[in-house]
């Protein structure tokens, strides 16, 4: 019988990913993006993981991310480049927490603080190249670079690195962002600042973009075991997906052909047949826009969901087969891990094209009610045990 609800997370897939993509890609450092809880994973496990397997740096959004890593007693080197309007630079410059920079402002308040607690700040210009979001906007550029210039003078702060972040809109579109960006790297030369990282790619360029590389790439999606292409399985790319999203069945009954299923009734059963009760609902981050789309495993093979997926549990249409309650259902995971069933498991790609998002979205949105579980499964190769 397994859990009721549980996330298993397999820590051995994400040091073969970590070991993998570094290879691969080969740059002198590599970021670990755990943000948003480690894309759901757990932010601390997956952050002593990737650093355990080679990665040198943890990148998240905001402050409050990076604090809880620091608060688990983890001093990598690490970055957070999305700041609210009174955010307290102060306690980051103090705990070695290096920070983005997306305005002169920002700059300039960070400089104060650094100044005020009489350490040096180091941070990372952001420039933005094309995405219209966070980051310098370029025809500031070069009063930034001028101000950063002048606060390492003083000794406030360290300009330690330069970056940005690309659309992936189109090829054309990223060689273009990535030639904007190389002409920052110059226009900061020209003011005198050298710093020791430019950093531009995440994992989708950092794979098939090497012009994007530069001396440090972000890597989250792939950490994960996850693709960000279309057409690349995570298996092409050398990769194992990380989460398995689980449950057991919580009640089975057998209902007369026309019975109504679920809210609205919006599917009806075409015959007698059984069904099958799951306890996950939108309150763990299953997608109701899947409702009547997707599918689950249970003992090995596959069955449609059916009917609207409610906040806490959904139906799955088992036809004539039986299951018991405490029987296992997987949502999703590894669909190349195969023990023996006769269907493989879902993907979150499959999950993802069930409710018209993204693979990113699937794994992140798994909410708090879920219990996250984790195994470190490693054969001697290094590979994750299958
Ligand atoms: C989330 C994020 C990343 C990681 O992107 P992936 O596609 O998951 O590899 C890298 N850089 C920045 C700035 C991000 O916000």
């Amino acid at each position: 019988m397994s859990e009721f609800r549980e996330a298993v997370i397999d820590l051995g897939a994400i040091a073969a990913n970590v070991a993998h993509l570094r290879a691969t890609i080969g740059t002198p450092h590599f970021m670990a993006v755990v943000k948003a809880n480690a894309y759901g994973h757990g932010a601390v496990p997956v952050a002593r993981t990737a650093l355990a397997a080679g990665a040198d740096w943890l990148g998240v959004a905001d402050l409050t991310e990076a604090h809880a890593l620091r608060d688990a007693g983890i001093e990598a080197p690490l970055l957070a480049w999305l700041h609210g309007p009174d955010t307290d630079f102060e306690a980051a410059i103090a705990r070695d927490i290096d920070l983005g920079v997306s305005s002169a402002c920002q700059l300039r308040t960070i400089a104060d603080a650094a100044g005020r607690l009489g350490r040096v700040a180091n941070v990372h210009l952001k420039l933005d190249t094309g995405l219209s979001r966070n980051g310098l906007n370029g025809p500031d550029w070069a009063e930034v670079f001028a101000l950063g210039s002048g606060f390492e003078r003083d000794g406030l702060v360290h300009v330690r690195g330069i970056f940005s972040h690309l659309s992936n809109a189109s090829p054309a579109a990223d060689d273009e962002a990535v030639a904007r960006f190389s002409s920052g790297l110059d226009l900061a030369a020209a003011a005198g600042l050298t710093p020791e990282l430019a950093h531009l790619a995440s994992t989708a360029a950092a794979l098939r973009l090497p012009a994007a590389r530069f001396s440090m790439v972000r890597i989250g999606i792939g950490l994960y075991g996850l693709s960000p292409f279309d057409d690349a399985s995570p298996r092409e790319l050398g990769l194992s997906p990380a989460m398995t999203l689980r449950a057991s069945v919580a009640a089975v009954r057998r209902v007369p052909a026309g019975a109504g299923v679920s809210y609205d009734y919006l599917w009806r059963a075409p015959e007698d047949g059984n069904l099958a009760l799951v306890p996950l609902g939108y309150a763990d981050g299953v997608p109701r826009a899947a409702s009547g789309s997707a599918r689950v495993n249970i003992n090995g093979r596959g069955y449609p969901i059916v009917g609207r997926i409610a906040m806490d549990q959904f139906v799955v249409s088992l036809g004539q087969d039986g299951v018991d309650v405490g029987d296992e259902v997987v949502l999703f995971g590894d669909p190349d891990v195969r023990g023996g069933e006769p269907e493989p498991v879902p993907s979150a790609a499959d999950w993802a094209d069930a409710a018209g998002t993204i693979n990113y979205e699937i794994v992140t949105r798994i909410g708090h009610r879920v219990p996250r579980s984790y195994r470190a499964v490693l054969s001697e190769s290094g590979e994750p045990a299958r």
